[in-house]
């Protein structure tokens, strides 16, 4: 059995899952290969360490500008041989994997959470709430994988690194620009700390005071659906099972009610603190430490604490 897991680079660098992939990878086939999907020489570096990788194959373009076509046709010219192929859980994956899936004829896994052998995998459905357990007998089992649910794998390896022929062109569309949300903060999806707010926040007053706590514990902002509709943060804030699902080592939710569609985003933070002045809400039932409180309040003293 062998896995080929498909890395991203970002900014020129390994995207930050890729390690938990690998540990996916190794779990379910024992040796595993990683296409890489840019030639920074940053992230050739860094996938070439990680244990359990044998061989990495460069595609030889940065990265920045791939199409999805020209990517699945990369992949499916690679796909020989391999008994897994494992993409990330993004959107970078979810839109090339049922491309490659349907292409080798296979029925694919969506968002494992674990891998119990090579054949046996879990993944939430309705929204989170249940974990189903899937038997997968095809020859080639394509998914993507949750990487918050791994840990990743040690930087001990020493892989082969192969550079592949560039990509032909499969569609005559190209992407002409790129433009990603700047934001000194860190990114979402890997801080350590996330500070997130819901409707309990109340206004633009209450996230401004949400986003000063932030800098000061130097945390992502996260937030709610229903405060994104309101308009009060943009929508990149979103966490749930329509926004990022995160996996902080702190999680401390501010007037959040703890709605299913909500914790689906949360269920691998470390430790979970809720904020609510409700002592019935829903969020307290999956909360570490719980304080019922004003949560404007709550961020004032918090604030003159630290
Ligand atoms: C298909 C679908 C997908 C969805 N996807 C997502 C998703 O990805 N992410 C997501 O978050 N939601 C999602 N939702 C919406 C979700 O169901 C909830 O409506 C939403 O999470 C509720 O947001 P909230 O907790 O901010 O608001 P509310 O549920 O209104 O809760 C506000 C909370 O604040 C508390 N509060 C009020 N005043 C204060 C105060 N002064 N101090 C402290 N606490 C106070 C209240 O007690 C209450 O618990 C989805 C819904 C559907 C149907």
């Amino acid at each position: 059995m062998r896995a080929l897991i498909i890395a991203e680079v970002i900014d020129a660098k390994l995207k930050s899952s890729v390690a938990s992939l690998v540990a996916a990878g190794v779990k379910a086939a024992g040796v595993v290969d990683v296409y890489l999907m840019g030639n920074a020489e940053a992230a050739q570096a860094e996938v070439g360490t990680l244990a359990g990788v044998e061989n990495v194959f460069v595609n030889p373009d940065s990265g920045e500008n791939l199409m999805t076509e020209s990517v699945t046709n990369a992949v499916l010219a690679r796909a020989e041989g391999y008994t897994h192929i494992f993409f990330d859980a993004g959107t970078f994956g979810k839109s090339i994997m049922p491309r490659v899936a349907v292409k080798l004829d296979v029925q694919p896994m969506t968002d494992v959470i674990e891998v119990i052998d090579a054949e046996t995998f879990v993944r939430p459905i309705y929204a989170g709430s249940i974990e189903a357990t899937l038997k997968n007998e095809q020859a080639v089992k394509v998914a993507t994988i949750r990487s918050t649910a791994f840990d990743p794998v040690e930087k001990t390896g020493n892989a082969k690194i192969e550079q592949v022929a560039a990509m032909a062109e499969a569609m005559k569309t190209r992407k002409v620009s790129f433009e990603a949300v700047k934001s000194d903060r860190p990114a979402l999806q890997s801080a350590k700390i996330v500070v997130a707010g819901g409707r309990g926040l109340g206004d633009e007053a209450g996230f401004a005071a949400l986003e000063a706590l932030a800098d000061k514990l130097g945390a992502a902002v996260g937030a709610t659906r229903a405060v994104v509709d309101l308009g009060l943060c943009p929508n990149d804030w979103q966490v749930g099972q329509t926004g990022k699902v995160i996996a902080p080592d702190l999680y401390i939710a501010f007037g959040i009610s703890g709605a299913m569609q909500h914790l689906s985003g949360i269920k691998d933070a470390k430790v979970v603190v809720a904020i609510n002045n409700d002592p019935e809400a829903a969020i307290f039932e999956v909360a570490d430490y719980g304080l019922v409180m004003d949560a404007k309040e709550a961020i004032e003293a918090l604030k003159a604490a630290l």
